[in-house]
């Protein structure tokens, strides 16, 4: 997978050395000597990953920049790696605190670097991806901007629940200590009404259990496909860290666990978290608002045309047949002007509550606009479409709408145009042409009536 990463440090020799590697993977570099300068081009450039020098004398240091890139809205998603000659455990625990997804010591371990980066890109890619389908939402107006980014403010603390996955009672212990304070803590096999994990961590470790076969089965398992994994290894066991990597956890810590660096950990995990899952829950909604009328909650147009293609397609190849009936309520304009707009709309609804529950599960009820409905039948040919129509029109008619606003019950009467796919030349279009056809012989003859209109034989 390619990707861009934004290099900055101020000694020449360093980028040009990681440029070359990094390049070698084939991945596009970008570079910056200072900490500003590296906030802006990240503004402009919106790169996949930025590597981050600490010490850049003369400017803003490393802390710094990350502090500040993770408060710019346009950037605060883009993971971020603190590199450092400094091998302490307070700069370390400083960089995961100014929101660094990783911290690695200079001179920098190659294997390390390049599976560190691997595993924060492929997640980001999915958070661009999610991203990008939000976005359109906006563009249709179905989704508004406000709060889009603020699960990953750094300077937010998300508490949740961690799952320990361990079997060495000193570090459960240590953890619970370390995380309790802002998170709820349970351990796998110990606490069974734990409230679904927000965070998992697994001591690959461990002796009683295999942690890499865990970390896979959670990665392709349906409820925890999408959970953050942080995987605790042993300091100097870098080939099974990788694998970790690999196989799919989030982020590595290290025994003994330092509990600080498991906190600052734990947010940032927590908080990537909670805006993918953010994200995930506004595409949903953003997908059920793009296929329903807003007045009547049954599909839209859209809808209509998404699903009568492949339908009509199925049909020509010798499918099963699908059916349509147009409906039109009779009069409407009368109701509105006598009773007023919202009265109207009263009614639209009462009617298509009615379309909705006098239709099967396998037909869709949608509002073309206006008073103008449809219900596509798949598997179903013209004579029991228009029976089904039949029953539909008796529905509407039989009993008078009471509905809010109104002086009285009102009759309300619909007309129905009914019409079934037939041959190799038909399409979506012609066949709503023809369901529109029997309805305007409806209104013609009378209303509240039904009409089907078979396909003109050729001859
Ligand atoms: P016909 O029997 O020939 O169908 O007569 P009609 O009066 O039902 O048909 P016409 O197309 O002349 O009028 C439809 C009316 O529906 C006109 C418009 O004001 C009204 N209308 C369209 N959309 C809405 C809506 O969303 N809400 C309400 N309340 N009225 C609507
Ligand atoms: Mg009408
Ligand atoms: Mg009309």
């Amino acid at each position: 997978m390619s990707a861009r990463i934004l290099v900055v440090d101020d000694l020449e020799a360093n980028r040009r050395l990681l440029e070359a590697k990094l390049g070698a993977e084939y991945y596009e570099v970008l570079t910056a000597q200072r900490g500003e300068e590296a906030v802006q081009l990240a503004k402009r450039e919106r790169p996949d990953l930025i590597l981050l020098d600490v010490m850049m004398p003369g400017g803003i240091d490393g802390y710094e920049a990350c502090r500040r890139l993770k408060a710019q809205p346009e950037t605060r998603h883009i993971p971020v790696i603190i590199l450092t000659t400094l091998d302490d455990r307070d700069s370390k625990v400083r960089g995961l605190k100014a929101g660094a997804e990783e911290f690695l010591t200079k001179p920098i371990d190659d294997v390390q670097l390049m599976a560190r980066a691997k595993s924060l890109i492929s997640l980001k890619v999915v958070t661009d991806e999610l991203r990008a389908r939000e976005a359109s939402g906006k563009r249709m107006g179905v989704i508004d901007d406000e709060q889009r980014n603020d699960a990953l403010d750094a300077h937010r603390v998300f508490s949740g629940t961690v799952l320990v996955i361990d079997d060495n009672a000193n570090q459960i212990n240590r953890l619970k200590a370390a995380l309790g304070v802002e998170h709820r803590v349970s351990v796998l096999g110990q606490d069974e009404n734990a409230a679904p994990p927000d965070l998992a961590i697994v001591a690959v470790t461990a002796k009683g259990f295999d942690g890499f076969r865990v970390i896979a089965r959670m990665r392709s398992g349906e409820p925890t496909r999408h959970l953050p994994i942080l995987a605790v290894v042993e300091p100097d066991d870098k080939a099974r860290a990788l694998r970790a990597l690999e196989l799919g956890a989030h982020d590595i810590i290290v025994r003994p666990i330092d509990e600080e660096e498991v906190v600052a950990r734990a947010r940032t995990l927590m908080r990537r978290k909670r805006h993918m899952d953010l994200l995930r829950q506004r595409l949903d909604q953003s997908l059920e608002l793009a296929i329903t009328d807003q007045l009547t909650g049954l599909y839209n147009r859209r809808f209509l045309d998404a699903q009568l293609a492949p339908l009509m397609q199925r049909a020509q190849c010798g499918g099963d047949p699908v059916s349509l009936m147009v409906l039109d309520i009779d009069y409407f304009k009368k109701c509105n002007d006598t009773y007023g707009h919202d009265v109207g709309d009263a009614v639209l609804r009462e009617f298509a509550a009615r379309l909705a529950s006098n239709t099967r599960p396998s037909d869709f009820a949608c509002r073309l606009g206006g008073e103008e409905f449809v219900i596509i039948m798949p598997r179903t040919n013209g004579d029991i479409a228009c029976l089904a129509a039949e029953r539909l029109r008796r529905g509407i008619c039989a009993s008078p709408f009471t509905v809010p606003g109104a002086p009285m019950p009102l009759d309300i009467t619909a007309s129905i145009g009914v019409s079934c796919s037939s041959g190799a030349e038909d399409t979506p279009d012609t066949l709503l042409k023809r369901a529109d056809e029997g309805l305007y012989e409806a209104k013609r003859s009378g209303r509240n009536r039904v009409v089907g209109k078979a396909a003109a034989r050729a001859a």
